[in-house]
């Protein structure tokens, strides 16, 4: 049995965070976890500006920026590990620090290098958050050892945004880390980085260290992926208009994905890719509240027919609708409407279509005049701004009958535009105006889950 446990940046901001993390790690040692870890929160983006000064030339002042970086790694270090280790630790980062500000020279003077440098530069936030847990874990009593990703994910050369390649990464991943397992010590490595098999370090694109936790978990086979952060889980609604929304228990993996729209909060579904090809369970967990379950995303979602699993939603959404006689038994129309969205590289959401009238939602409007206007030559177009969104989402909502009932009774004094029902069957989907959204998500709160709130009396 082994265990994935991926702690994202908030986890290692500083010594307090790092002990409450360990103290995770230690009580939960008899899962035989595999550490993944993010840079320090706000540490990737301060490689990256220090790249963006480096290339309008200015080295000194690009290694200047870092600084404070550095001072902060070893602030961490001296307040959370015995003054020998902390040494060794700050020298460490201090040879980092010459290395990285060779690298800025060079990122300033040869601009062909840059995207490789690039990565290598910003690949110093997890080897630096990597290293301090493994030191941390150690003096709390807990054997680890720092694994160096790029030993493990092999990627082609697609500077940041690099494509993991199996069956190497796999093959690496195995034979980096169960030599530690087997020693009965805690591999820990840093997400979001790669390198190529020829050894030049890559990333995975930002936020990339839940993929790296899927990828390693997937090598691993291992039992449950768990993707450590400082929310409670997923929540059956946005608790700043519900305040009773409680932690949904569990999701399968397609819920999961028609949630991740409305809030970064969830899962990107690309990121656990890995896992759900090999119906590994990726469990939600909150570090502030590390006795709770928190939520589990596994490819079955426990499921009684007619009940839902939360309620989504998005303000700030433009709706667009076109009408054309034009439209009605003819081909090729949806085509033109949609080249539209396209050339002007706009996201359509939500659409719906009738015989003679498309409706879509948007929620970048920036590009909306040019398109508007290309959209007359098509037909009669009405642009609703200020709206918002609201999904249901449910594995239980395949039993369609009653549901839909029950949606509209709740909110019916409320007007509704953009009805749909995805394909996948799981959500259902439709607009209101923004004044409204917040009435509304708690009303249908208040119709679905009110024997849960009753019964939590
Ligand atoms: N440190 C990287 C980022 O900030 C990767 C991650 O945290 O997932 O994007
Ligand atoms: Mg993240």
């Amino acid at each position: 049995m082994t265990t994935i446990m991926k702690f994202g940046g908030t986890s290692v901001a500083d010594a307090a965070a790092l002990k409450n993390l360990a103290s995770i790690v230690r009580s939960r040692f008899e899962l035989r976890p595999v550490v993944v870890v993010s840079a320090m929160s706000g540490v990737t983006d301060s490689l990256l500006t220090s790249t963006v000064i480096a290339a309008q030339g200015q080295v000194d002042e690009a290694n200047q920026s870092l600084q404070s970086l550095f001072t902060r790694h070893k602030m961490t270090a001296n307040e959370c590990l015995s003054p020998e280790i902390a040494n060794a630790f700050a020298i460490e980062v201090d040879c980092a620090a010459s290395t990285i500000a060779g690298l800025l020279k060079l990122f300033a003077d040869y601009p062909s290098l840059q995207p490789e440098l690039h990565d290598t530069i910003v690949s110093w936030g997890e080897t630096f958050s990597s290293k301090l847990l493994a030191m941390v874990l150690s003096e709390a009593g807990v054997k680890s050892q720092q694994v160096d990703a790029r030993g493990c994910i092999v990627t082609n050369d697609n500077y940041t945004c690099a494509l993991p390649l199996m069956p190497e990464t796999f093959e690496r991943t195995l034979a980096n880390i169960l030599p530690v397992l087997d020693q009965d010590s805690v591999p820990v490595l840093g997400g979001f980085i790669g390198a190529t098999s020829d050894g030049r370090t890559t990333t995975l694109g930002r936020g990339g260290s839940d993929y790296s936790a899927a990828i390693i978990g997937a090598a691993l086979r291992v039992d449950e992926i768990q993707i450590w952060t400082d929310v409670t889980g997923v929540l059956t609604a946005d608790p700043r208009v519900v305040p009773e929304a409680h932690t949904v228990e569990r999701l399968s993996y397609a819920e999961a994905a028609e949630l991740a729209y409305f809030g970064a909060k969830v899962l990107h579904p690309k990121t656990i890719q890995p896992a759900i090809e090999d119906s590994i369970s990726v469990r939600i967990c909150n570090s502030r509240a590390p006795d709770e379950s928190g939520t589990l995303v596994c490819a079955q979602s426990i499921t009684a027919p007619r009940t839902i699993k939360a309620i989504a939603h998005k303000s700030g959404v433009t709706t667009v609708q076109v009408t054309s006689a034009r439209m009605l038994g003819a081909y090729g129309f949806l085509r033109a409407l949609f080249e539209v969205f396209d050339r002007h590289r706009t996201v359509v959401d939500v659409v719906t279509t009738s015989e003679v009238s498309v409706s879509l939602s948007l929620d970048d409007a920036r590009s909306l005049p040019s398109i508007i206007s290309e959209l007359e030559t098509l037909g009669t177009v009405r642009i609703d701004r200020g709206q918002a969104i609201i999904c249901v989402v449910g594995e239980g909502l395949k039993e369609m009958s009653g549901i839909a009932a029950k949606v509209f009774n709740a909110i019916e004094d409320i007007p509704v535009s953009l009805i749909s029902q995805g394909a996948s069957s799981i959500n259902f989907t439709f607009a209101v105006a923004e004044e409204q959204v917040h009435e509304a998500v708690s009303r249908l709160h208040h119709e679905f889950f009110k024997e849960k709130a009753i019964s939590a009396v």
